[in-house]
């Protein structure tokens, strides 16, 4: 019986190590890291600008992903291209000729993290270069403004294209969002690229305030020329956003990463370092 008694004792250490093992640290200050999430190749500029000016130019844009760890939990900001696209040289769709080094989960794996453990996923808007990797993240709960979940499924064939999307646990807002409840993530309406188009705050102890742009701006010109896609869904609210974002990045000194922009990408530490 003593003996019995001994090996459960034994057997319940060892599972309560493991699950201990297992578990994320949790992170004592705010973190920001930045991920890969593949390369567009445009082969023509045009419909970038509606004034006309980029017609026949060409362009290579970074696609990027963050993620936020904050001591209440994780938030992946946007996911990427579709994660086949790393195991091809590079794939032609449409305008665009796309490449991937690594997936999402490939880059989690390097800092120690895993899809599960990412409880916060929300996509600045649901272009296909901002949802390809949300089928990786089945556990974490979808952040999403009200407007753009209305657009995504308001397109043709919704339920195929946000197919992965429909499982998640959702919770929709409106306005700006305030994540952790204490000011230091929040996601910031900012509609016209699409109804519901969204940017990311983040109040980091050491950086600083960091704007991050979604597809407000694609480049760092499109921002200091204003220039606006004429395959957004609204010019005017698009430039009522930059207004109110530019607004922002001055009153509050922030650092702004246009997400698109691989000259702001570049200069950002590369994993396993982040901004904090
Ligand atoms: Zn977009
Ligand atoms: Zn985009």
């Amino acid at each position: 019986m003593r003996q019995l008694l001994l090996t459960c004792l034994v057997a319940l250490f060892a599972i309560t190590t493991m699950n201990c093992a297992q578990a994320k640290a949790t992170p004592s200050a705010l973190k920001l890291y930045t991920f890969d999430c593949g390369t567009l190749q445009a082969a023509d500029m045009d419909g970038f600008s509606s004034a006309g000016d980029y017609a026949n130019t060409t362009a290579t844009l970074a696609g990027t992903c963050f993620l936020v760890r904050h001591k209440k939990g994780d938030l992946l900001w946007d996911t990427g291209l579709p994660g086949d696209i790393a195991s091809q040289k590079s794939t032609v769709s449409g305008n665009f000729t796309l490449s991937m080094g690594k997936t999402l989960v490939t880059q989690l794996f390097e800092i120690g993290l895993k899809p599960a453990d990412v409880e916060f996923v929300t996509v600045s808007h649901g272009h296909f270069d901002h949802t390809g990797q949300v089928g990786s993240f089945p556990s974490s709960t979808w952040l999403v403004h009200k407007k753009e979940v209305e657009a995504m499924f308001a397109k043709r064939n919704a339920q195929k294209r946000f197919a992965d999307f429909i499982p998640l646990k959702r919770k929709t807002f409106t306005g700006d969002y305030d994540v952790f409840g204490d000011g230091s993530v929040v996601i910031l309406q900012m509609p016209g690229h699409t109804p519901g188009h969204t940017a990311l705050k983040v109040m980091l102890a050491k950086t600083g305030p960091v704007l991050i742009s979604g597809d407000l701006y694609h480049q760092a010109k499109s921002r200091k020329l204003k220039r606006v896609p004429s395959f957004n869904d609204n010019e005017v609210q698009t430039r009522e956003s930059m207004a109110r974002f530019e607004k922002m990045a001055r009153e509050l000194g922030a650092k702004v990463i246009v997400q698109h922009e691989q000259a702001d990408v570049t200069k950002l530490p590369a994993l396993p370092r982040f901004l904090d």
